[in-house]
C-alpha cells in the first residue's frame, strides 16, 4: 500500500498549501496520510476541512491523521519527534504549539543576531518575508541568505551557517523528553523522525523509557543495510514502525509519491492510529 506519515506544507517550510498537498496525495494513490508540519497543526486542520467537503463526492478513500513534527533538543543535539493524534488534535497542545511558534521566532532572531556578528548583513524581516506560514525556521533563513546573495544553495547555507554544529542558530527550545511525555499524555503516538544512524541508539535509549512508541523506518533515503538496522532497533526496543517521505515539495516537480510499503510492516502502527482494518470494518 502507499502511505505517507511525514509531509510538510506551506504552513511550515513546505512549498504547497495543505489543500494542494491533499490533491497531490490523491493523485499519487496515497491511502493513508499525515501532514506533519514543524510545530504546527494548521496544515492538518485545513486538509481535514477539505477532505470533509470532498467526501460528499465520490473521491477515492483517503484517510488522514493529525500529525505534528516537533523540533526538540536532546543533550545539545537536535531531535525531531513526530506526534500522531488519532482522536483529533488536543486543545491543550494547541497552546503548547502557540508557545513553540514564538520560540521558533526567538530562535531565528537570535540566529540573525549571531549572523550579523560574524559579518552577514541580514534582518529578521528578510527571513520573515520567506515564511508565509506559521512555523518560521532555518529553511526560511536559508532562503533569505540565498536571496541576499550570501549563500548559493540551501545546502551551502546549512553547511556554512545553519547547521547545529556551527552554533549560530540555537538548538530548539523544547526538550525531547518533555515533548514525548506530552504527546503520550494527550493520547498521541510519538515516533522518531528520520533517525540519524550514528545517534539513533542513544536517542532511543533516552526516549523509549519516556514513552517513545515508534520509529520512522521506511522512507526515501533509507534502503538496504540502513533499513535493516532500523528494523532491528524497532524490534529490540519494541517500537511501532512507521513510513514517511519528509516531502517538502521543493524539487523541480510536485513529486509527492509517498512510501510504497507492504502492509504487514506498518500494520501495528495503522491499528494504533485508527487506520487499520478493524477500524475500517467498524465504520462501515
Ligand atoms: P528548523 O525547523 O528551523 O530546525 O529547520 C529544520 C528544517 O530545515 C528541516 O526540516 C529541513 O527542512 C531543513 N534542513 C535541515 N538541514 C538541512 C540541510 N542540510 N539542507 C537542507 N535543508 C535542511
Ligand atoms: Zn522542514
Ligand atoms: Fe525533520
Ligand atoms: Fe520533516
Amino acid at each position: 500500500m502507499r502511505v505517507d506519515f511525514h509531509v510538510h506544507t506551506s504552513v511550515s517550510d513546505g512549498r504547497f498549501a495543505p489543500e494542494g498537498v491533499l490533491a497531490l496525495a490523491r493523485r499519487a494513490g496515497i491511502e493513508s496520510l499525515a501532514i506533519t508540519d514543524h510545530d504546527a497543526i494548521e496544515g492538518f486542520d485545513r486538509a481535514a476541512a477539505r477532505l470533509a467537503e470532498e467526501t460528499a463526492g465520490s473521491a477515492a478513500p483517503l484517510r488522514l491523521v493529525a500529525g505534528v513534527e516537533f523540533s526538540t533538543s536532546l543533550d545539545g543535539t537536535e531531535v525531531h519527534v513526530l506526534g500522531y493524534f488519532p482522536a483529533g488534535f488536543p486543545a491543550p497542545l494547541r497552546d503548547f504549539l502557540a508557545r513553540a511558534e514564538r520560540a521558533r521566532m526567538a530562535r531565528i532572531e537570535e540566529g540573525v543576531r549571531n549572523l550579523n556578528r560574524v559579518g552577514v548583513r541580514l534582518t529578521v524581516d528578510d527571513v520573515a518575508r520567506q515564511s508565509p506560514g506559521r512555523a518560521i525556521g532555518r529553511s526560511h533563513l536559508a532562503r533569505a541568505l540565498i536571496a541576499t546573495g550570501v549563500a548559493c544553495t540551501t545546502a551551502d547555507a546549512f553547511r556554512r551557517f545553519l547547521s547545529t554544529e556551527r552554533g549560530l542558530v540555537p538548538a530548539p527550545a523544547n526538550a525531547a523528553g518533555d515533548v514525548v511525555a506530552r504527546i503520550r499524555e494527550h493520547g498521541g503516538v510519538a515516533a522518531l523522525a528520520h533517525p540519524p544512524l550514528d545517534r539513533v541508539d542513544a536517542i532511543l535509549r533516552a526516549l523509549v523509557p519516556l514513552g517513545m512508541d515508534g520509529i520512522e523506518v521506511y522512507g526515501k533515503r533509507r534502503r538496504g543495510v540502513d533499513q535493516l538496522y532500523l528494523e532491528t532497533l524497532a524490534r529490540e526496543y519494541g517500537l511501532l514502525k512507521t513510513a514517511g517521505s519528509d516531502w517538502h515539495g521543493h524539487g523541480k516537480l510536485p513529486d509527492l509519491a509517498g512510501v510504497d510499503i507492504a502492509k504487514d510492516h506498518i500494520r501495528p502502527f495503522l491499528e494504533r492510529i485508527g487506520h487499520g482494518e478493524a477500524s475500517r470494518a467498524s465504520r462501515t
